[in-house]
């Protein structure tokens, strides 16, 4: 699929569209639409995982018709790596307290899932009412640790991809879309 006009400065060889733009905006719609069913009634408490769900979380809380609250969390796991080093780390924390919440964690790509059940024990232990993750993109092949997934947009194939708050080495998170950046090697997460 050739790339969108508008990313002309990003016509590097290297970069496939994986998901269009118009694709990833439709299925987040949809997962807008079920969470506002899901939780009608209700206040949730959006925890965006930062820097890369960003651009996700500002697209779906466009689709949520219910009142809603925002934080972030900050963690380290990938570095400017490709590769998952199985620590995770806080770096920057949340603003408020999870006592008494409906808190949905939204993430942006579950790999491993290493970073997320660090997270999601941690969530659970500050005392939420309820939890549940939401994830744009999801690598089931890749998986060392099996998380509970509420929301899922896609599932995609062991590949590193770029785009739409995705990064490598911090770029290309401005790309409209999600795209495979070709010619970076992945370590399997299983080796030593
Ligand atoms: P996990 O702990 O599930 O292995 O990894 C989750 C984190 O790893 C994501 O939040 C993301 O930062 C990073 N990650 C995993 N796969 C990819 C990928 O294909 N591309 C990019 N840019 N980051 C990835």
């Amino acid at each position: 699929m050739s790339l969108p006009e508008r990313a002309s400065e990003f016509q590097n060889p290297d970069i496939e569209v994986l998901i269009d733009e118009a694709t990833l905006k439709r299925r987040i719609a949809e997962l807008g639409a079920e969470i506002t069913r899901d939780y009608a009634g209700k206040t949730p408490h959006l925890v965006c995982v930062l820097k890369g769900a960003v651009v996700f979380l500002a697209e779906l809380i466009r689709h949520i018709d219910l009142p809603i609250t925002l934080d972030f969390i900050a963690v380290s796991s990938y570095g400017d790596a490709t590769k998952t080093s199985g620590e995770v780390r806080i770096v920057k924390d949340l603003d408020e307290s999870l006592a008494g919440r409906d808190v949905l964690v939204v993430e942006d790509i579950l790999d491993t899932g290493l970073t997320l059940n660090y997270l999601r024990n941690n969530f659970l232990s500050r005392g939420v009412k309820s939890l549940r993750i939401v994830t744009l993109l999801n690598k089931p092949s890749r998986r060392l640790v099996e998380v509970p997934i509420a929301y899922k947009g896609f599932d995609i194939p062991d590949a590193f991809v770029v785009g739409f708050g995705l990064d490598y080495a911090q770029r290309y998170r401005n790309l409209p879309f999600v795209a495979v950046l070709k010619n970076v090697s992945v370590e399997d997460p299983r080796s030593p």
